[in-house]
């Protein structure tokens, strides 16, 4: 993706994006954030990386209640630049790690548990209203943002694409 420089002030508003994966909806996201001078967070990276920290610890993801025992013990930092986003876990960087196929395979029972939603919801908030304080605004994706998360956004997104553009998205993002 091309740095672009904005053209206009930042746009201090909260866009929630949601979308059928392989849509592009993530660069989509990211790419609307640089335009506009603001920030991005990927909220699918943050469950990915809980789950990271679950699979490292040895703790059984489909165990929920040893999930939910634990949902407050990582420390996940995310940098919200939409040209270079990071995710860190307890201070180290885990962008290969949570891309594996072990938290493929995982992530979707711990994003279940309550409490992890309950944990990664509020940190999300504390991204938003960070973003703002700082005179800024974000682009936030993922399936909940206008609902459970930020229901009161600017602007609430739906990004999908035809079939034969997501199987060829979804192969291409998967080689
Ligand atoms: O978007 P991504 O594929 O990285 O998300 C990984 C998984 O994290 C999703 O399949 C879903 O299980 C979970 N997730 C979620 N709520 C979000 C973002 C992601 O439950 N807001």
């Amino acid at each position: 993706m091309s740095s672009s420089n904005p053209t206009t002030e930042p746009a201090r508003i909260v866009i929630a994006v949601d979308g059928t994966s392989g849509s592009g909806k993530s660069s989509t996201s990211r790419g609307v954030a640089d335009r506009l001078g603001m920030r991005f967070l990927d909220t699918g990276a943050m469950y990915r990386a809980m789950t990271w920290w679950m699979l490292s610890n040895d703790i059984d993801v489909h165990d929920a209640d040893a999930i939910a025992a634990a949902a407050g013990k990582p420390v996940i930092t995310s940098g919200t630049d939409p040209l270079a986003p990071t995710i860190a876990l307890d201070g180290a960087d885990v962008s290969v790690e949570i891309r594996s196929d072990k938290v493929n395979a995982a992530v979707s029972p711990v994003a279940t548990v309550p409490e992890v939603r309950a944990r990664l919801i509020a940190l999300q908030q504390q991204e938003i209203r960070d973003a703002l304080a700082a005179g800024s605004g974000i682009v936030v994706e993922g399936r909940d943002i206008g609902t459970a998360v930020w229901p009161q956004a600017d602007l609430k997104l739906y990004v999908t694409a035809d079939p034969a553009a997501r199987a060829a998205r979804r192969a291409a993002e998967e080689g």
